[in-house]
């Protein structure tokens, strides 16, 4: 099993940096519905095991892009999906690399976040304002990790039981105020197959690039 790791799903601006990270809406459906055809399961994250053809899709930053342009195929195709949020960030946009980026991207609101609850996403913590964990202080980390968990419970009325660390950056230290603060599972940005992470708050992910052939996409799931 594989974990895909999304970012935007959506046409990049063309002034936008580093366009790897947006998957073209039609190429998303094209790949999801050979997924699908192939018999690939869309699994949830407590389905995840060793063994058996099926991917876990991840959207990193809940950009609004996700509810137009991903949702609908996801919903049609009755996958699964989990979408880390920034807590801090709701219905604001994504100040940690706009600049970088050059592109200012929309993050869903409250509302949009419940209507997805409501829909059968599953949401997870993204911290609250997307640091690098391993560069705050140890009560700064602790922070964004806990009370990003304690705002999204609050908010959409749900347990949270996953953790996305920003950057991938995480040290042991990090994995271990994630498990402390409650998370079930935590996702990391180190490409591998489930199986191969060293335990539930270290999982591996397969970072999909929106420059890829329909070939190298599906050489990537399946190898
Ligand atoms: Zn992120």
């Amino acid at each position: 099993m594989k974990v895909l790791m999304f970012h935007n799903v959506a046409k990049p601006p063309k002034s936008a940096r580093l366009k790897s990270l947006y998957v073209k809406p039609d190429k998303f459906e094209k790949w999801m519905r050979i997924l699908s055809k192939l018999n690939y399961k869309f699994v949830k994250e407590e389905d995840l095991a060793p063994k058996g053809r099926g991917v876990l899709l991840t959207f990193d930053d809940a950009y609004k892009d996700f509810l137009e342009n991903a949702f609908p195929v996801i919903k049609e195709l009755r996958a699964h999906a989990i979408v880390f949020v920034p807590a801090g960030l709701v219905g604001q946009f994504n100040r940690w690399d706009f600049k970088k980026v050059n592109a200012i991207k929309p993050i869903m609101s409250w509302d949009e976040l419940s209507y997805l609850v409501k829909a059968g996403i599953e949401i997870g913590s993204h911290t609250l304002s997307h640091p690098f964990l391993t560069k705050l202080s140890i009560k700064d980390a602790k922070r964004e990790i806990e009370d990003s968990k304690k705002l999204l419970e609050d908010k959409l009325g749900v347990k949270i039981k996953s953790f996305c660390y920003p950057y991938g950056d995480y040290n042991q230290e990090i994995a271990e105020l994630v498990r402390e603060a409650g998370y079930e599972y935590a996702y990391t940005t180190v490409k591998g197959k489930y199986k191969d992470s060293p335990n539930r708050w270290e999982i591996k992910r397969i970072y999909i690039s929106g420059y890829w052939t329909t070939l190298r996409f599906l050489w990537e799931c399946l190898k």
